[in-house]
């Protein structure tokens, strides 16, 4: 079984974001690897490290695919040193300020390429949070998708998946057969720290670096002149209020209430 799986380096959480010319500024932040995708790696090293114990040579490999800038190697490396066997980074300067459907374009190119059973997503990214990369991914390349998966249960030798698939309304149970794009949330599992054996052995694992004319996407369909949505205004979020102190002088749960009944939260 070969498993990709999609993570994408993202300026981190914690960092002071703004946005020049309509674009994220991603120069002067840490980058990390997004943490939603790291669940789909542990996800996908659960499903794999059972069936290859005891083998000398595995026989399903895991492999990381991002697109991005170069320093997103960083981010595939931390990938490889929780388990995963290679990388592969489409970079390119004509990238730059592509949207989701570029970016899906991309991926799949690499995905289709490359002998696939499986994907792992993350459900989202941590930057721009539109949560469509995986069902774009599906559709591009004509394979089911199984998303928002909360669990994963993978018959290698009947070549099926099935998930259950958590909604607002509930929980579905979904199945299909190879090849499939799975997203996986947060709740799934609880990502490994990478080891230091790990951390060792990710640095003699080889991450492939393609241009988009290694994956044959034309520079018309990517970056901002081929994006088909723009920013067109983006503004700081507010400051927070310094928020009203309840002084209780017998009175103060009434007090919180008509607080509380004011701003319509109860
Ligand atoms: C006009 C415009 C300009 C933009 N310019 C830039 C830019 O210059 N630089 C930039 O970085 N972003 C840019 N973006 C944002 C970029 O388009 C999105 O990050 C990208 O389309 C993916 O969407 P998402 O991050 O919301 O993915 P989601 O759909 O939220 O991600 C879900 C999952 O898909 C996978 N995934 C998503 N993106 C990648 C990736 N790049 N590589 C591997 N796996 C991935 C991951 O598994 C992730 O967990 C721009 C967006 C717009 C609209």
């Amino acid at each position: 079984m070969k498993i990709a799986i999609c993570v994408k380096q993202v300026p981190d959480s914690w960092a002071e974001k703004k946005m020049v010319n309509g674009v994220l500024d991603r120069n002067g932040v840490d980058a990390v690897l997004n943490d939603l995708d790291e669940y789909a790696i542990e996800e996908a090293l659960r499903v794999v490290e059972p069936l290859n114990e005891g083998k000398e040579t595995p026989e399903h490999i895991i492999t990381l695919i991002s697109m991005g800038p170069e320093r997103a190697t960083e981010a595939i490396r931390k990938g490889l040193s929780m388990g995963a066997d290679s990388g592969v980074l489409v970079s390119d300067a004509a990238l730059a300020g592509s949207d989701a459907i570029a970016t899906s374009k991309v991926l799949a190119e690499v995905i289709s390429k490359g002998g696939f059973d499986l994907v792992f997503c993350g459900t989202e990214s941590t930057d721009a949070r539109m949560s469509v990369v995986p069902a774009m991914l599906a559709e591009r390349l004509g394979w089911a998708q199984l998303t928002f998966a909360g669990s994963v249960k993978v018959d290698a030798a009947n070549s099926s998946v099935e998930i259950a698939r958590m909604t607002e309304s509930g929980v579905e149970t979904m199945s299909a057969t190879f090849p499939c794009v799975i997203s996986v949330i947060e709740k799934i599992n609880e990502p490994r720290y990478p080891s230091f054996k790990g951390i060792m052995a990710a640095k003699k694992k080889v991450i492939e670096t393609k241009s988009l004319a290694d994956v044959g996407v034309s520079s018309a369909e990517v970056g901002s002149s081929g994006a088909w949505s723009s920013v067109v205004d983006a503004s700081a979020r507010p400051p927070r209020d310094k928020g009203i102190k309840v002084e209780d002088s017998g009175d103060g749960g009434t007090k919180l209430a008509d607080y509380l009944a004011e701003k319509r939260l109860v």
